[in-house]
């Protein structure tokens, strides 16, 4: 047998409930796309439609979205196709030429971060606009030296993914990354996360190696989701700028709103960013991403390298991510997900209280991660039955932190309250089964 025809056979023996039309499926996965793709689930979902939170399955059921990012304005919002089907209907090229598209959404997009920062590149995917920013960091400082978290997922370009630890030791770090422990831990969060970039700077210091930047995720999802307390970030960007490296802010996942309480990660900081990277709910579900950056890091890239990204910045991604901003705006989505999220973790505290495994948990507008725990330890296996558990239920989440025990629940920002007694239910029911 050949290896696809046995990596199928293991896939689809480990998944009684696939309808044979689904083995089909698999199979010709496995045949086309090769052997690194996962499925998310047990049993994997077969999507045909999306619309606002809810997913539809090729039978018409429906699925309750609580994990999409990327949709973040809704599965097909309207406002947002239609912008997308009028521009690729006139005029759809790149940045090489005049046109108004790609600058109304610089502008529209930079009257939302501080002054300071005010310069917009485009990229297509948030693994480019880091990779970018690896690129004019190093062009900036004249360092190679990296930091991460010791769990970060920063993307799939190869000097990314080498900064991308939760890839796995299957993945090899870069010679110039070093990793520092998640802000996390009952002491003082900012301090003790200073202190360890401060052991990372050192150390690239002491073998030769000139400090270059501090990349974070501002809400360290795949370190398990950290966010509090607000204002811990700062002593670690004073660190690695008192060592002559730059602060990023990595707001793939946080940016455009989700907080609740800012537009991006880092406001609720207090800081300023030498740069921060864009991407996943910038175009709603178009590869649409971006890297905002201050004049003077940019200054030294600009002055010897010429960019030019063929699909980054052309006018139907443009004409797409500001629809995006505009239903943000005039859905009031920071606001929903502040209010909606407030109620969604309350709702979690309160089935706490008679659930022994529901651990901490940490929330921040529509970013909530609940620790899944037995007799007070980290529970993969049941953070696992969990995740299932609401798949079999139509209601999807995944799970994530170096454990895989916390529950990671991001959904559409046009969640309703509705929505989370809906998703409550379907948990409390999956709670008592497992
Ligand atoms: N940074 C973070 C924090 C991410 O979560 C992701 C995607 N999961 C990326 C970067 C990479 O984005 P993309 O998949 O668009 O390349």
């Amino acid at each position: 047998m050949t290896n696809t025809g046995q990596m199928v056979n293991a896939y689809v023996a480990g998944r009684g409930n696939l309808s044979a039309e689904d083995q089909a499926l698999v199979a010709r996965r496995a045949r086309a796309l090769g052997p690194a793709y996962r499925l998310f689930y047990e049993t994997p979902v077969h999507l045909v439609r999306g619309e606002g939170v809810w997913l539809y399955d090729k039978d018409g059921k429906a699925y309750l979205d609580t994990y999409n990012n990327v949709a973040s304005v809704g599965h097909c919002h309207p406002h947002v196709v239609a912008a997308t089907a009028r521009q690729a209907a006139v005029f759809a090229s790149h940045t090489r030429y005049l046109h108004d598209s790609v600058l109304d959404y610089a502008e529209a997009l930079l009257a939302h971060f501080p002054s300071d920062l005010s310069h917009l590149m485009m990229t297509c995917t948030g693994s480019e606009a880091n990779d970018l920013a690896y690129r004019i960091a190093c062009a900036h400082t004249g360092g190679t030296g990296f930091i991460v978290t010791d769990n970060a997922y920063h993307g799939v370009t190869h000097t990314i993914a080498g900064m991308s630890p939760s890839l796995g030791t299957g993945v090899p770090l870069g010679e110039h990354v070093r990793l520092v422990p998640a802000p996390k831990g009952a002491g003082d969060v900012g301090a003790d996360f200073a202190a360890g970039v401060q052991a990372a700077i050192d150390d690239l210091l002491r073998h030769g190696i000139k400090p270059a930047a501090l990349f974070v995720d501002t809400v360290f999802s795949s370190d398990g989701v950290f966010v509090d307390p607000a204002g811990f970030l700062r002593p670690a960007a004073e660190a690695i700028r008192a060592a002559g490296g730059l602060f990023i802010a990595d707001e793939v996942q946080p940016g455009f709103g989700r907080t609740g309480e800012a537009m991006w990660g880092f406001q609720r900081h207090g800081l300023i960013p030498d740069m921060v990277s864009l991407g996943k709910p910038m175009g709603n579900g178009y590869p649409v991403a971006g890297l905002v950056i201050r004049p003077e890091v940019l200054a030294a890239f600009g002055s010897k390298a010429r960019y030019f990204n063929t699909f980054g910045g052309n006018a139907v991604a443009a004409a797409t991510a500001m629809a995006v901003l505009e239903v943000v705006q005039n859905e009031h989505l920071q606001d929903n997900a502040r209010v909606v999220g407030a109620a969604f973790a309350e709702g979690l505290r309160g089935l706490a209280s008679n659930f022994d495994c529901l651990g901490q948990l940490r929330a921040v507008g529509l970013f909530l991660g609940q620790d899944i725990i037995r007799d007070g330890a980290p529970d993969a296996t049941l953070t696992g039955r969990i995740v299932n558990g609401l798949r079999e239920a139509r209601v999807l989440i995944s799970a994530t932190g170096p454990q895989a025990h916390v529950l990671k629940i991001r959904p559409p920002l046009v969640f309703s309250m509705q929505n989370v007694d809906t998703f409550l239910t379907a948990f409390e029911g999956v709670l008592r089964k497992v």
